[in-house]
């Protein structure tokens, strides 16, 4: 349910609302308070909330249901993009793409710091670095730990550039959280419930990547989970769907492109693309860059190495800094195009 505001609603009449729905139903609320209105939603079940008495209360506008199991996110419940703001760097809305780039794992403090300064001098924005990455093999490289995050928000402040790294487990939210700036939680951890809402209760910004087999609405029903917590600073970020057929596999996933624009309409949270694991090919990454700022992408995750060849992972898919130049050179373009399109 949503209750919207009367434009000039006093901060007393949306505490009464607040008040009214935890007092009388044991309901939780979301206020979100945009330029002009102030809209609050209801958390929890709401069945019996009688929504004609609410729209009663003094400064209400109205007060309505929405069926949708991702309301809060829901641009249906609230119509303005949400802008996220890291150190300076804006994601979402009508702010140009951000580039986080960066190796798919941090392997030493050497590589993280060249690896930082090529994509820094390439155009990034933000820097990427994996230490305690999702393996299917136990006998893969797992990652640094602690000591990677430690060398991942030491080259981040080098360059002025903020972090972001994979939390993979609600045992490591808290120690992730103490040294990056954005906590990613993995494709194959999107389902886990608990550790969004760990995550989210950090009070830093989550980047939530869609499962292979995840619908768009079991999508953005967890990144409600986050903001049901309170944290609205939840960027999605698309990286391929499980491919179909039984024939030889050209690509390891289906990058996904139709998903950026429904999922601009149905939300209001910033949806970034990353082609990297998307399609598990470095030559592809950059007709697939092109395409998804083209579809209104608010950014891309790429990995990049000056030697992916010799890459602890996921070297197959990395890109060389110079060539990360190119692409970040050509969505740019690409966005002043979109812009213009009014
Ligand atoms: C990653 O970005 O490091 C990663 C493991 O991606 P995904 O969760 O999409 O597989
Ligand atoms: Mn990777």
């Amino acid at each position: 349910m949503a209750v919207v505001m009367k434009p000039g609603a006093s901060e007393e009449d949306i505490e009464r609302v607040v008040r009214f729905v935890r007092e009388k139903y044991g309901l939780r609320t979301d206020v979100s308070r945009g330029e002009f209105q102030t809209v609050i939603g209801l958390i929890g079940d709401e069945d019996r909330v009688d929504f004609e008495r609410l729209a009663t209360l003094p400064g209400v506008e109205r007060a309505y249901r929405i069926t949708s199991p991702y309301r809060l996110v829901s641009r249906n419940f609230f119509p303005e993009d949400r802008v996220i703001e890291i150190k300076g760097v804006k994601i979402g809305g009508n702010n140009r793409p951000v580039f986080i780039a960066g190796p798919c794992a941090i392997e030493s403090k050497e590589q993280i710091f060249r690896i930082a300064r090529e994509v820094y001098e390439a155009g990034a924005d933000i820097l990427r670095g994996g230490a305690f990455k999702p393996r299917t093999s136990v006998h893969s490289f797992q990652g640094l730990g602690e000591e990677g995050l430690e060398y991942l928000a030491k080259a981040g402040e080098e360059y002025g550039m903020p972090t972001i790294s994979e939390v993979r487990s609600e045992k490591h939210v808290e120690l992730v959280a103490k040294y990056v700036d954005i906590l990613q939680i993995g494709a194959r951890n999107m389902y886990n419930q608990d550790l969004i809402e760990e995550a989210a209760r950090q009070k830093k910004p989550i980047l939530l990547k869609r499962s292979f087999g995840a619908s768009i609405e079991e999508f953005l029903s967890f990144a409600e989970r986050a903001v049901a917590q309170g944290n609205k600073d939840v960027i999605l970020c698309e990286r391929g769907i499980l491919p179909i057929g039984r024939g030889r596999q050209f690509t390891r996933y289906s990058l996904d492109l139709s998903a950026v624009p429904v999922i601009k309409k149905e939300t209001y949270l910033p949806i970034i693309v990353d082609p990297s694991h998307g399609t598990g090919r470095r030559d592809l990454i950059y007709p697939m860059s092109k395409a998804a700022i083209a579809a209104g992408a608010h950014g891309l995750m790429i990995e990049v190495h000056y030697n992916p060849d010799e890459a602890l992972s996921d070297g197959p898919q990395m890109i060389h800094p110079r060539d990360l130049k190119k692409i970040i050179d050509v969505c740019k373009k690409i966005y002043e195009i979109n812009s213009t399109e009014g």
